[in-house]
Formats: C-alpha cells, sequence, structure tokens
C-alpha cells in the first residue's frame, strides 16, 4: 500500500513534469519584411538601378578579372545605433555588449565563409539609392562622402524592444557597388528585438542559439531575400537578373495544398535533385505559410526542417546547410562561398520527389520525419525527448517531434532544476550534459528511489568513434557502464547490466552518423566563437577546445599562449597548436599555420590549398582536383566521391555496371562489355571471327570484309557507313561517288568533268551502242542530229539545253518551231496569227477538206465531215438565218425576213414587224396588220404565245 501510493505520487509528478514544464511550445521567427521599409527598400534599389543601368562591358570585366584576387571579406561595423538611443526603448550597456559580442562572433565566422575581389576604395554609402536611409538608419555624412576603409561590407546594428512579438530580428541590404568586376551589396542593417535575443538560461548554449539567429539575419543580408532576387548579379551578362531573370528561377507549385515558391537558380537546382534524389525537381521550395517577411523569405520548413534558413528559431540545433551555401553562389554577389562551414542534414535526405511533393501527405509512403499521432519520441537529430504535434506555423499541418523545452539533451540546466525532477533523472538514468543525446531506453537505477510510470526516452551521454561508425553510451551514475554501437547494431535493442543486474534496454540509433554529425562543441565554445560540426571557430583573442583562453597568439600544446605554434604543429581553427589540421584546411609549413583550403574541397593537403583530397556536395574528386563532370573513361561514383574509372573495356559508364560506349577490342552485353570474338580490328564480324561486318572507328571495311586504313582500287573511304564503296562505273579512283580523279583509260573511260565517259569527244554523253552519237557535247558546243555543232545548221533553230532542231516543212531558215523567216522554193510564207509557216500551193488546212484555189489554205470549198461550209469557211453551226442543208453539208439561207428556220418551207422565227403565216404545208413570214381593238391585240398576242409555246 505504502510503495503504491509513494509510486502514484511519483507518477503524478511525472505528469506534471511532463504536461506544465515542457509544453511550452514557443516561436520565435525572423520577419524581414513585415517592417515595409525592408520591401520598399529593395524597390527603391530596384528602382534605382533601372534609372541608373550599369554600363560597364563584359570587356572590361574580363579585362579587370584576371588581376583581381579574392580574399576573406572584410565586414566591418557600426554599433552606435546599439546605445541608448533619444526615443528609444531601454538598453543596458550589458545588453549592448552581449549584441556585439554576439555580432562580433557572427563576423569571424563570415571571414571565413565568403571570399571576395576586395574592394580597393573607401566603402561609400549612395544616399540616391534608397532616399538617403538605411532601413531607416540615417548613415553619417562621412559614411556618404569619404566612406568606410577596408570594407568590402558595412553594417548598421540597431534594436527595438517588442515583449509581445514572436519576432528576433530583421536584416537587409540598403546598398549596391558596382565596379568594372562586380556588382554587390555594400550596406546593411541587423535590427534587434532585444526583448527575444537576450542571455538566458544555460549562458553559453543561449549565446550560441542566439549567435545562429545572427548568423541568419547576415545571410539575409548577403542577398538570401526572396523581395531583392531581381537585384541578384547576372555574371554571365554583367549586369542585374531583372525581372525577367528572376521569372526563369522561381516557379509556383501547389504543394500539400498549399501555393509555393520553388527557387530553381542553378546551384540550388543542382542540389536538390542530389539532396532528394530527384531529378525532376525545378527547384527548392521555399517556405509556403506565416507572416509577409518569413512566408517565401526562408526555406521551406516541412522538407528540410533543422536548416538555418528556415522561418523561425527551434529548440533543436539548425545547421547551415548546402542549400544556403548554393543560395549565396548564386546570388552572384560573392566570389567563393565556403562549404565547408556547412554542416550535414538527414532530413528528407535520398527520400526522393514524393517525399519532396507530399511529405506527410504521402498515399503510398510512411516517412520518419512525419511520426503517428500521440506519441512521444525522441527528436529527429536526436536532440532532445519531444512529442508529434502539428503545432509548427510552417510545418504544412504535419506531425513534426516538437522538443520538450525541459527536455533539451544538452542542456545541463535540465538534470536538477527541482529536486523531485533531480531525483526522478537520477532515477531512470537521465544525462543532461554537453554530450548527451536523446535514446530509445528504459533504463533504471539499480537502486531508484521511486517507481515511475513505463517512459522509454532518455537522455544518456555518448562518445563517437573518429570515423562516426560507432558509439559508446556512458553513464555519469555508473562509472564503468558502457554500450557499444556499431553500424550493425542500427536499430537493435540491447541490454545494459550493471554487476549483473539488468538495467532494462536501450535501443541503438537507427543512425549513428546522422547522431555522430550533429555533436556539441565542448562549453558550446564558451560564448569566445561558434561552434561548426563539432569543432570551435574562435574569435581572435581566445584560444582552446573551448575557446575559453585569452590568447592574442596560438596556445602550444602545453597550454602556454605562443605568437607562432612551435614546429610541426599547425594553429588551428581554435587557435590550438596541433600536429593536423581539420578537414577544410591544410598545414602550411612555413607558419605553422592551419589555412583554409580552397573552397572547391573539402580536404586538401598541401602545398597549395587547391590540392583536393576530397570535394563538396556537388563535385567529385578526380587526381587531386574537384570536378562537377568526370573525364571520359571515368563516372562519378556517389560513395566514394570520386571519379572512378570505368571497367575494362568500357569507355563510356555510369557505375561499374552500366557501360554506355564499350572500347576498341570489346562488344556490348547487356549494360557490361565483354571482350569481342572478332579477330581485330573487326568490331562485328561474322560466324568467321576475320570475317568483318564492322571496324573500329578510323578503319573502313573493305570489299574483301576486312578492315583497312585506305581502299583498294575504285573504291572511296565512305565516311557515312565506314565502308569501302565502289566508284562510279569507267573511274579508277574518286573521292567520293561524285567526284573521280582518275578515269579507266584501259577500258577507253575519259575524263569529262568530275566523270567518267566512253563518248568520243566532243561527245559529253552518249549512246551505249554508239560512242559517236551523243547526247550532250562538251566546250558549250550544240548537237544536232546527235552529232556535235558549234551553230545550228541552215534549216534549224536552237532549242533549250543547246539542241538544234529541224524547222517545219518547206521552211528554209527558221527562229523556234512556229515561226519561219523563208522558205523553199515552191513554198510560200503564210502568216496567221502567232504561226509563220511556208506553204505549198496544195495545202489546205483543217477543217477545209479542198481548197478553191491555190496558196489559200484557209479558202475552203468543201469541209471535212461533221463541218458545214458557209461562205468560203467550214463551221459547225450555221450563222442566224442560215439552216444546215445535209445533202450537201452547206449553210443555206433562210427565206425573206425569216430569223431562223429549218428548212426552206420551215421558217420557226421571223424578224421584228413579220409573223408566222400558215400556208398549206409551209410556214412563212408576212408584215403584220394593226389591229383598232385592244381586246383583239390582246387575244392575237395570246396566239402568238400560244403559237410560240406549242
Ligand atoms: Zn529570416
Amino acid at each position: 500500500m505504502k510503495n503504491q501510493s509513494k509510486s502514484t505520487f511519483i507518477f503524478l509528478l511525472v505528469l506534471f513534469i511532463l504536461s506544465v514544464h515542457i509544453r511550452t511550445h514557443q516561436e520565435i521567427s525572423c520577419s524581414h519584411d513585415q517592417d515595409e521599409t525592408i520591401q520598399e527598400n529593395y524597390r527603391l534599389i530596384n528602382e534605382y538601378f533601372q534609372k541608373n543601368p550599369i554600363k560597364n562591358s563584359k570587356d572590361n570585366q574580363n579585362r579587370n578579372l584576371s588581376s583581381q584576387k579574392t580574399q576573406q571579406i572584410r565586414i566591418t561595423t557600426d554599433y552606435t545605433r546599439l546605445s541608448q538611443q533619444p526615443e528609444g526603448p531601454a538598453i543596458s550597456q550589458a545588453e549592448k555588449d552581449y549584441l556585439i559580442s554576439l555580432s562580433n562572433t557572427a563576423i569571424t565566422f563570415f571571414s571565413n565563409f565568403i571570399k571576395v575581389q576586395p574592394n580597393t576604395k573607401n566603402s561609400i554609402f549612395n544616399p540616391r539609392q534608397t532616399n538617403g536611409t538605411c532601413l531607416a538608419v540615417v548613415p553619417s555624412e562621412n559614411d556618404k562622402t569619404i566612406g568606410i576603409a577596408d570594407s568590402d561590407l558595412h553594417l548598421y546594428f540597431s534594436y527595438f524592444s517588442d515583449s509581445k512579438s514572436s519576432e528576433l530580428a530583421n536584416a537587409g541590404f540598403c546598398n549596391m557597388q558596382q565596379t568594372y568586376t562586380y556588382i554587390r551589396p555594400n550596406f546593411g542593417r541587423v535590427q534587434f528585438n532585444i526583448a527575444n535575443i537576450k542571455n538566458v538560461g544555460n549562458k553559453f548554449k543561449s549565446f550560441q542559439n542566439n549567435l545562429k539567429t545572427v548568423i541568419h539575419e547576415m545571410i539575409h543580408v548577403l542577398g538570401f531575400t526572396f523581395g531583392a532576387i531581381e537585384l541578384w548579379s547576372n555574371r554571365e551578362a554583367y549586369g542585374l537578373l531583372g525581372e525577367e531573370g528572376a521569372n526563369k528561377i522561381l516557379t509556383t507549385l501547389n504543394l500539400r495544398g498549399i501555393d509555393t515558391y520553388l527557387l530553381g537558380s542553378s546551384n540550388v537546382l543542382d542540389t536538390a535533385k542530389k539532396y532528394y534524389n530527384c531529378s525532376e525537381l525545378v527547384g527548392q521550395q521555399l517556405e509556403n505559410q506565416g507572416e509577409s517577411g518569413s512566408k517565401n523569405y526562408h526555406w521551406e520548413r516541412t522538407i528540410i526542417r533543422n536548416e538555418l534558413m528556415t522561418a523561425s528559431a527551434m529548440l533543436d540545433n539548425t545547421k547551415l546547410s548546402v542549400f544556403t551555401v548554393a543560395l549565396l553562389k548564386d546570388t552572384g554577389y560573392w566570389d567563393e562561398v565556403n562549404e565547408n562551414l556547412s554542416e550535414p542534414i538527414y532530413w528528407g535526405k535520398d527520400k526522393g520527389c514524393d517525399f519532396f511533393s507530399n511529405a506527410c501527405q504521402s498515399t503510398t509512403q510512411r516517412y520518419e520525419e512525419y511520426p503517428a499521432d500521440n506519441i512521444q519520441a525522441c527528436s529527429f537529430d536526436y536532440d532532445a525527448q519531444g512529442y508529434s504535434t502539428k503545432e509548427d506555423t510552417y510545418g504544412d499541418d504535419c506531425n513534426l517531434i516538437q522538443s520538450y523545452r525541459n527536455r533539451l539533451c544538452d542542456n545541463i540546466d535540465n538534470q536538477s532544476p527541482s529536486i523531485e525532477v533531480g531525483q526522478y533523472n537520477i532515477d531512470v538514468l537521465n544525462d543532461y550534459s554537453n554530450n548527451s543525446k536523446c535514446f530509445i531506453s528504459n533504463l533504471k537505477h539499480p537502486n531508484p528511489q521511486y517507481d515511475y510510470e513505463e517512459n522509454n526516452l532518455r537522455c544518456h551521454q555518448y562518445q563517437c568513434s573518429s570515423d562516426k561508425t560507432e558509439i559508446i553510451i556512458t553513464f555519469s551514475l555508473l562509472p564503468g557502464v558502457q554500450l557499444v554501437c556499431g553500424i550493425n547494431d542500427q536499430g537493435v535493442q540491447k541490454d545494459v547490466v550493471f554487476s549483473g543486474f539488468n538495467l532494462g534496454q536501450l535501443t541503438c540509433p537507427t543512425n549513428i552518423m546522422k547522431l555522430c554529425d550533429n555533436q556539441n562543441c565542448v562549453n558550446f565554445c564558451s560564448s569566445n566563437g561558434i561552434c561548426v560540426k563539432g569543432s570551435c571557430l574562435c574569435n581572435s583573442g581566445y584560444g582552446g577546445i573551448d575557446c575559453n583562453t585569452k590568447c592574442n597568439g596560438f596556445i602550444d600544446l602545453g597550454g602556454s599562449c605562443v605568437i607562432k605554434c612551435p614546429d610541426n604543429t599547425f594553429a588551428n581553427p581554435d587557435n590550438v597548436c596541433r600536429p593536423k589540421c581539420p578537414n577544410g584546411y591544410y598545414a602550411q609549413k612555413s607558419g605553422n599555420l592551419c589555412k583554409l583550403c580552397d573552397f572547391s574541397c573539402s580536404q586538401c593537403i598541401g602545398p597549395n590549398s587547391d590540392q583536393c583530397l576530397a570535394c563538396q556536395f556537388l563535385t567529385y574528386l578526380d587526381s587531386n582536383t574537384c570536378v562537377q563532370k568526370c573525364p571520359i573513361g571515368k563516372f562519378a561514383d556517389n560513395h566514394s566521391k570520386s571519379c572512378q574509372s570505368c571497367p575494362t573495356g568500357c569507355i563510356d559508364c555510369t557505375s561499374l555496371s552500366s557501360c554506355n560506349v564499350c572500347s576498341d577490342g570489346y562488344e556490348k552485353s547487356g549494360e557490361t562489355c565483354i571482350e569481342s570474338l572478332c579477330t581485330s580490328p573487326c568490331k562485328t564480324c561474322s560466324s568467321n571471327p576475320t570475317f568483318c561486318l564492322s571496324c573500329y572507328s578510323g578503319l573502313y571495311l573493305s570489299p574483301q570484309n576486312t578492315c583497312v586504313s585506305s581502299c583498294p582500287e575504285g573504291y572511296f573511304k565512305n565516311s557515312l557507313n565506314m565502308t569501302c564503296t565502289k566508284c562510279p562505273i569507267g573511274c579508277k579512283n574518286c573521292s567520293d561517288a561524285k567526284n573521280c580523279t582518275q578515269c579507266d583509260k584501259l577500258n577507253g573511260y575519259r575524263q569529262q568533268g568530275t566523270d567518267c565517259t566512253l563518248c568520243i569527244s566532243p561527245c559529253a554523253t552518249c549512246s551505249q551502242e554508239n560512242p559517236n552519237s551523243c547526247y550532250s557535247c562538251e566546250n558549250n558546243m550544240f548537237i544536232q542530229n546527235n552529232q556535235c555543232v558549234l551553230a545550228c545548221s541552215k534549216g534549224f533553230y536552237l532549242g533549250k539545253n543547246n539542241v538544234c532542231h529541224q524547222c517545219l516543212d518547206g521552211c528554209e531558215s527558221c527562229s523556234d518551231s512556229n515561226s519561219c523567216i523563208s522558205c523553199n522554193k515552191d513554198y510560200q510564207l503564210f502568216s496567221d496569227k502567232n504561226v509563220q509557216i511556208c506553204i505549198n500551193s496544195t495545202s489546205c488546212f483543217s477543217p477545209c477538206s479542198t481548197c478553191s484555189s491555190t496558196f489559200q489554205p484557209t479558202t475552203c470549198k468543201t469541209c471535212e465531215s461533221n463541218y458545214y461550209l458557209q461562205g468560203q469557211k467550214c463551221v459547225t453551226q450555221c450563222d442566224l438565218g442560215y439552216f444546215k442543208m445535209q445533202s450537201n453539208s452547206t449553210c443555206v439561207q433562210c427565206p425573206l425576213n425569216c430569223k431562223k428556220c429549218s428548212s426552206l418551207n420551215n421558217c420557226e422565227t421571223c424578224y421584228d414587224k413579220y409573223e408566222i403565216k400558215q400556208n398549206d404545208s409551209t410556214q412563212i413570214c408576212t408584215q403584220i396588220q394593226i389591229k383598232t381593238s385592244g381586246q383583239l391585240l390582246q387575244l392575237s398576242i395570246m396566239v402568238l404565245l400560244l403559237t410560240l409555246f406549242f
């Protein structure tokens, strides 16, 4: 009974801890253009550059490019507006110092992150670009006239205080500088909400979190801003991207029921395709929810949750990833961006197109990123114990694991905020520390003070092996007890035993690499540096593994501050002298320094910065350089991130097992290349290995089915099908099917232009039977009766194609077939319409059958059949007033006053004023008698009409 009541009390206590303390979900965001001045600012700059277009030519750019070397960016600062402002909210010296400390640390980061061609002059604020202000800050006269020395980017810092707002800060650039070789922002402003950015709780962890916010804001200044995509630099065109350019890289899609912008600038697009393993993508998604300054200005939370450039600060660690690096490259502003300062992320990685588009709404898959309703689980990167919720403003209504505020494993403050919680953590072996992560675990202390309801999440301490394939989990309360999880143990539940006593089960994490890529730095770099991939990058003046030692030089292995590292040691990014440099740096022997690798290398070896050992996300190592595309004969191997040789016999491949083109001596067999059975240089052959059917490149298939480099006599190299092709008939040597260079003289062929011919000169072409019977002639001679002549003979005229044609009969000379000029004896010239011909005495033209006199060929005496003689013409229809007399084929005149008749006795129509009169069997025309009565006249007209009709 006693025990039971005690455990009930503790159970209630745990519920209290879980439900009251933990679920204080708070979202604080970055909203850059909630302040309308930011949008107005970009609109003004855009307007300025439209009125003042960039005039420098590409030539100028090229001329100057070679003389410009890049160096680490110099960001200068103006903190004067962080002092108490006359009308502004109260700000203490401590608050100001805190903001300055954050900003200076962020600048340490950026000086290692960005390289530029240095500004060789003072940076001058041009008030015409933005109506004189920099996002509500008024620059000093000095900034507008003399300018800022040694500055590539000058930042104004200001503050406000609004405890009701969720806003952390906002930022943007406000002036751009153009030189012969670059266009980029050179002035910007960052504004903090001191009500939300402050030093609370675990001060080192809080500093590191706030530092991420400041870096986030500065990245907005560097061009990660939806409002200024048109102002991005188009390096190829040496100008701004403009509206057209911006439209080319932005697409809108309805995803998960929400209209979403996708950014498809080149590096971002390539990164997205590779990261999600989806080649169809058009870009990476921008945030599609939230207020105007959050929406579009950040990466979409749902598909890349813990990226630094998502819209709100998170309790979990956020990371600057390859996506943000890619975007900064795509702004065209910054010559080099150091991908080595980005951190690995895993959210949605390699999950494919369905994940990218549908996420938690997928109908085909359930992704671990989107857990079921109402569960408790470790957060995705193992940072904390949490619960599934749709509360995230930017989460597209997907279930996401939200970390409990007091269950962040790396916050030692959570270990014992009260006696009860402290005891609970002891009893369940919860370890909150700098290097603790969340595990599925139900371990309990061998001697717990209380019993608790079953809960299977714990924070435990761990250590990663250097290759990140193994972790060792330890327990601060039980020294000596440890659990090892290797790659093969991922997801495996293991018993943990202490002195023969089973403490419970712990499940090895499902992704050890992910856990080890998410390690904290010792003491979160003590507020004197930034943690990148588990190592501190210390501000100058500080050093040590946690940046906690004041030292203006470097700290040697004995812990002393020295001006130069001792020989065989090199100054690491934490200013500690070590025998080696970390990835992304190489040892410079002369200065005993670790120098930044060329940003194309993720690892490099001296003595020069660009001798790479490993490459960035989008590139592959090929003999110490990093390339986007592997050379011929090699393929891009994603596992080793290097160019690997294609397998034997393959010249173009996409992997070891997939060949596109085989090399000489090999032939395709499925996806691979096998040694060819044909005898080289046969490429393909019949069943006889020496009987070639095709040859390797450069060789031609001969008529004997061998492979030759020069074809035999009478054949030419036909590069269309790589065979020796026969020359035309009579040709011994030709360059192609149309051009003979040597004819077969032995067989009577002779050169005729580019052809060979048997025809006897001056015949150019001739009858096959008779080489003297010409079809065409050489030297523009004329052809007449199959002979070549210099001019057409008398009685011939020149027609088309140099052919002489005979004139018509009786023609002595003519100009064409219808135009006689003179006639032979006994002929006379006769002209009619378009013809001029010669006629003889008996000539008589159709349709005359006989003519009435000599040399009168159209004066008919009799006609051909079906024609009728009318006068001296032959006609098919007689004129009006005539009728056809069939008996003698003539046209005979109708009787007097008759207009139309069928015989001499049968008139059908009379001329005016005459009428038909029936007389016996004849119908003749008589003069019309005028009647007095109208009625009778009418009647007679009716009779006439009736007569006509019947
Ligand atoms: Zn932001």
